[in-house]
């Protein structure tokens, strides 16, 4: 698991600390999960982050939209849910899982 931006909330999917460019895709294309904390003021300040993890399948659509949002590979998911990790492959998402294999 890579060092996540403190803001996440705690769970499988997070964002890795220090990449953002401020893209802001995943706030846009799931606005119930993920959050974007702005601070323009210090260098890296700005980032994104699940505000909450998935409680349901369509939320699961939601964090996989996300993560196939990001014009970064910040956004991963470390959990071990074999339907996850094959969307997420199927996605060729894969290197944006922890999970070995
Ligand atoms: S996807 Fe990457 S660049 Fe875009 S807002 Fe999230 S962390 Fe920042």
């Amino acid at each position: 698991m890579r060092p996540q931006y403190r803001l996440n909330a705690p769970g499988d999917f997070y964002v890795a600390d220090g990449e953002c460019i401020a893209c802001l895709q995943p706030a846009h294309v799931a606005p119930t999960l993920m959050g974007f904390h702005e601070d323009e003021a210090s260098p890296g300040g700005s980032h994104c982050y699940f505000a909450r993890q998935p409680q349901s399948v369509a939320d699961v659509d939601d964090a996989i939209r996300a993560m196939r949002s990001a014009c970064c590979a910040s956004l991963r998911y470390s959990g071990c849910d074999p339907s996850v990790l094959a969307r997420l492959k199927a996605l060729g998402l894969e290197c944006q899982c922890d999970y070995p294999g």
